[in-house]
């Protein structure tokens, strides 16, 4: 089972995400300080920190530094009210793994969890690399290798060509790939899954993907 570390002095949020997580099978402990924070990071048994920016005494980005630089290397997502874009790029280049603004539907928060822990699958070497047919994507390197040649891939396309690996032949609707690659609700007439979608055939060939008319598409 899945340790979860919650750095956040709210306690009504804590308890909120705390439940949610309990309830989806995970084991949250929950800290309300930085420095508790630093302390049980450090221990080296969590597979993932939920952190709050706004801490009563030590910020959550000297939190991050001093964790990253002590050689913690479990992911992090931010979790914060602030919401600008400066703290979002200061959050991820201070080594966050991903980022999310209050308020917040604990759905989307999940999501981000499960995906963050799926990708720092086995770090003895168990999956790292996810293939299908002549398909095969490495989780460290987040490259893809379609038969003999690599091809890069940006972020979204990673992420979504390992939503595809992870289920293979297996209908993906819209709404399925929107909250696993994206992680949050876009307006369900925003067509950035297909655009993606589009991306990603023109790297590993339109056919691979199916489009399952009126349902969503399909790794064949
Ligand atoms: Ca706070």
């Amino acid at each position: 089972m899945s340790q979860i570390l919650i750095a956040e002095d709210e306690g009504r949020i804590a308890s909120f995400v705390a439940k949610g997580l309990k309830a989806a099978g995970y084991s949250p402990v929950h800290v309300s300080t930085g420095r508790d924070a630093i302390d049980l990071a450090s221990t080296g048994d969590f597979d993932l920190l939920i952190l709050d920016l706004g801490l009563p005494d030590i910020d959550g980005f000297d939190v991050l530094d001093v964790i990253r630089s002590s050689g913690v290397t479990m992911p992090v997502i931010i979790l914060t009210a602030r919401s600008s874009v400066t703290d979002t790029v200061a959050g991820l280049e201070g080594g966050a793994d991903d980022y999310m603004a209050k308020p917040f539907r604990f759905e989307e928060l999940l999501a981000r969890v499960r995906l963050r822990l799926r990708s720092e699958a086995a770090p003895g070497g168990e999956t790292n690399v996810i293939s299908h047919a002549d398909l095969s994507l490495d989780l460290r390197t987040r490259r893809l290798k379609v038969g003999a040649s690599e091809v890069d891939l940006s972020a979204r396309e990673f992420t979504l060509a390992e939503t595809f690996l992870r289920n293979p032949g297996q209908v993906l609707s819209r709404e399925q790939l929107l909250s696993r690659v994206w992680g949050y609700d876009f307006d369900p007439g925003s067509n950035v899954v297909d655009v993606y979608v589009r991306y990603l055939r023109k790297k590993v060939g339109a056919q691979r993907i199916e489009t399952v008319r009126g349902m969503g598409y399909r790794l064949v």
